[in-house]
Parts: structure tokens; sequence; C-alpha cells
């Protein structure tokens, strides 16, 4: 059971607040290539580029091959 916003106080909500918000991914970046966004230091999940070059293929659908 939830606890009552009139009897928490503004201290607790703003503690859990902060904790809540530093889950959410920071320093995210675009890709070069495809502009999308991608985390820094990986491989663009979208594109499979890095450094300005493929490094994984990108996994095309299965509809293709069939
Ligand atoms: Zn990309």
């Amino acid at each position: 059971m939830g606890v009552s916003p009139s009897k928490r106080s503004k201290a607790r909500t703003r503690r859990k607040r902060t904790a809540w918000s530093k889950l959410t991914v920071t320093g995210a970046m675009s890709c070069p290539q495809c502009h999308e966004p991608k985390l820094p230091h990986r491989m663009c999940p979208s594109c499979g580029y890095y450094k300005n070059r493929e490094v994984a293929p990108k996994v095309e659908q299965t509809a293709a091959a069939e």
C-alpha cells in the first residue's frame, strides 16, 4: 500500500526523485553515419558502424531469406 502524499515529506520525495533520475542513460550521442541515438564508444545498433567503418553487418529481416 502506498504512502499518502500528505504523509511524505518534501525531502523524502526529492531524494527518491533524484535516485530515479540517475537510472536514465546519460551521455548518449548520435551516430555520425545514420544519426540515430547511440552510446559513446559503442557500435551503432542501427547501422553497425563504429569509427567510420562497418564492424558488424546489419541484420536483415528473415522475410528476405524466404
Ligand atoms: Zn548508425
